[in-house]
């Protein structure tokens, strides 16, 4: 329950509680179930109410509940709020139910009917299978099915409905290792080998082999800490199956696997497995982080740069950061990789903190592809179309050969940009050089950040041109709809995460991508993920631009690590694939190392940008959102919330700023950012900002550290 801390319960004689056992606990008129956080001796004089009885099953580990406490305060959420995202429903802390299983007995039943035969015939198809199973099959009712276990046809059996996972072995056969691999492999079982929390970036260009290396550390770990657990991030998981197989191969049996895809009886056996220490091995999406792990003795964040590891509703974090604060708590080895490794994580690499290993490309593997810009001041689309001349004859190029082309849009929502169409000149914020939005609404050109705004002029401020204004900002639908009036015969598709059918229907678009029958894909990052494209060979991104200066200061490194990763997927060692850039700013630094293929000069033209606004890495960001039914109760509410700001040195407070969605699911909103330097303790701020704060209950107020969404 969202309560600010434990409460105080006696606990009954007879009955012996440990910290993380699972309770019931008399809570007003209702008996609530709750967790012991602690144990300690009273004198009685306090009257405490007993407790109302143990669940059962294996305690918290003293792990979970030291995370649950340092997750709380560093995400400035109850600690209640994050309790519940690790627990599960009470049958997951009993034992597995028990089934009865039919398999055939291999003799001649007593007296064989046409039921029994059509019964016998189902258990052989099957294999084990429940009486209801095999009746159905069969068509027969379930008297039939017991009938030929008393005639000898079928025995029974009882076996745990949630069985447990077979242990991996760590001496399975892997693929062989290059010499680099080996290198990599000998120094992160070292590191695993050692024991106690440290922390390595595996920075490895794609196709390296970057899972073969992890795959040796995650050996390592199950031969030397007999009872530690292994924790492996991947995102979209439910996107990327293959990687399962993997597993099995190298270790014999498959991992336990969490993520959105699971049916509630699969949670369960995954849950009880993990909390009871069996599973060893564990896949799984941002949320497995809070699952009840024993003792961790290794935790892998794999594609560590990747936007899907920040959660961005309800509970919010940022799942690469907390595997590490979780590796740390337990005192357990993290490996993050990547071929594209965040800032963040670099700049820990440069500072000594994380041990950096790279994986230099094979000789002739594919690398990145020719990278080339279209400069949209010169051959610009036509009015109301978004791909240039340049670009369309690519396309049709690409098309003509039977090769596929993705065209990326870094932006699935409406972004617009304003710019001059005359000489180039874009709208910036005067405070953060971040581009201006415009809301067509309230015709007013916005910044995000600060919540700077003003008119939408008629005329350019820069060269005076009239009329010459124009707001660049397609969707992924109206690119789409584009490309299917210029190619009316090629199949043109759209990836975004938000098209309906949800992951089955991403699937499905993937395995159709993958045997070349869509022509042309429309995509969002989504499009670059973990996927084996073999014929695309043209990657082309419509806007450059808003992916180098949105309103989210992250924007141009996940361009960068888009295009890495689009350019990964895109031809093989023997057809190079191309990127093209359409832009209106090609001598822009970042366009211009993206050109040149020069990953470490793009890093540093965005490290010092982001250093000298002291945004993240080299700062700490926060973002405030306030909701309300009524704009006057959101407006009001957000004054009081500027007004009633602590003030602290190297804190600065930016807004309220009316969002790009003013308006979202039937509520105003507004939103403060909080930036500090990187040594302030900004959950500590927040949390006494938030204590000395009145707002009305109608008003919701979301604070979310490291944010990475600012819409
Ligand atoms: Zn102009």
């Amino acid at each position: 329950m969202p309560l600010p801390e434990a409460f105080d319960y006696a606990v009954p004689d007879g009955m012996e509680v440990r910290p993380g056992d699972h309770v019931h606990a008399p809570l007003g008129p209702r008996s609530a179930r709750g967790v012991v956080w602690s144990v300690a001796h009273d004198d009685g004089s306090r009257n405490l109410k007993p407790l109302d009885g143990l669940i059962g099953g294996a305690p918290l580990a003293e792990g979970n509940l030291a995370f649950i406490d340092w997750a709380s305060k560093y995400l400035v959420q109850l600690p209640g709020n994050v309790l519940r995202a690790m627990l599960r429903g009470e049958d997951a802390l009993r034992p597995s139910p028990v089934e009865t299983v039919y398999r055939p007995s291999g003799e001649e039943p007593t007296r064989l009917t046409e039921a029994r035969q059509r019964v016998l015939d189902a258990a052989d198809l099957l294999g084990e299978a429940s009486a209801a199973d095999l009746a159905r099959e069969a068509g027969v009712s379930s008297g039939v099915v017991s009938g030929l276990v008393k005639a000898g046809g079928l025995v029974a059996e009882e076996r745990p409905a949630d069985p447990p996972f077979a242990d991996p072995d760590p001496e399975g056969e892997g693929l062989a290792l290059t010499e680099l691999q080996a290198d990599a492999a000998a120094t992160l079982r070292r590191l695993v080998r050692a024991g106690g929390f440290q922390s390595a970036l595996l920075d490895g260009v794609t196709g390296s082999g970057k899972t073969e290396v992890y795959f040796e550390a995650i050996a390592e770990a199950l031969r030397t800490h007999s009872d530690g657990q292994i924790l492996v991030l991947l995102p979209e998981i439910a996107l990327t199956q293959a990687i399962m197989a993997r597993f099995k191969e190298r270790f014999g049996a498959e991992p336990a696997e969490w993520h959105s895809g699971l049916n509630p009886k699969q949670r369960r056996r995954v849950w009880r497995e993990i909390n009871e220490g069996r599973a060893r091995i564990v896949v799984g999406a941002r949320s497995a982080l809070f699952l009840p792990f024993r003792k961790l003795s290794l935790v892998v964040v794999d594609e560590e740069h990747d936007p899907t590891y920040k959660q961005g509703e309800g509970l919010t974090y940022q799942a690469r950061d907390l595997a590490v604060a979780r590796a740390k708590i337990d005192g357990a080895t993290v490996i993050l990789a990547s071929a594209t490794p965040s800032l963040e994580s670099l700049a820990n690499a440069r500072a000594g903190r994380y041990v950096h290993i790279r994986l230099p490309a094979r000789i002739g593997a594919a690398v990145l592809p020719d990278i080339s810009t279209i400069d949209l001041r010169e051959t610009p689309a036509e009015a109301g179309r978004w791909l240039s001349p340049p670009m369309v004859e690519a396309m049709a190029e690409t098309f003509e050969r039977g090769e596929q082309t993705l065209l990326y849009l870094n932006r699935r929502g409406y972004a617009p940009l304003v710019l001059c169409r005359a000489c180039g000149h874009r709208f910036q914020s005067p405070d953060t050089d971040t581009p201006l939005v415009e809301h067509r609404y309230t015709g007013r050109l916005v910044c995000h950040l600060t919540g700077f705004s003003m008119p939408k002029p008629d005329t350019c401020p820069d060269c005076g041109a009239k009329d010459s204004l124009t707001s660049v900002g397609p969707g992924v639908e109206r690119v789409a709809e584009e490309a299917k009036a210029l190619f009316p015969q090629a199949v043109v598709e759209i990836f975004s995460s938000d098209i309906s059918g949800g992951g089955e229907a991403l699937r499905d678009l993937i395995a159709r991508m993958e045997r070349s029958e869509i022509d042309i894909l429309v995509g969002t990052q989504i499009a670059a993920k973990g996927h084996n494209f073999p014929n695309l060979t043209l990657v082309g991104v419509v806007d450059a631009d808003l992916g180098l200066a949105g309103g989210d200061p992250r924007a141009g490194e996940r361009t960068y690590q888009t295009l890495v990763q689009v350019a990964g997927r895109a031809g093989r060692a023997d057809r190079k694939g191309r990127a093209i850039l359409q832009t209106h700013d090609p001598d822009h630094d970042a366009i211009a190392a993206l050109v040149a293929g020069d990953r470490d000069r793009f890093l540093d033209v965005e490290s010092q940008a982001r250093e000298m606004l002291g945004l993240p890495p080299y700062g700490r960001l926060a973002s405030i959102v306030v909701s309300a039914e009524s704009e006057d109760k959101v407006i009001a509410a957000a004054a009081e919330l500027a007004r009633t700001a602590p003030r602290a040195d190297g804190v600065e407070i930016w807004g309220p700023a009316e969002p790009r969605y003013g308006v979202l699911r039937g509520r105003w909103r507004r939103r403060l950012l909080v930036r500090a330097d990187k040594s302030v303790d900004i959950s500590a701020y927040l949390a006494s900002w938030k204590a000395r704060v009145k707002i009305p209950a109608s008003v919701r107020v979301v604070m979310d550290v490291d944010p990475y969404s600012f819409v």
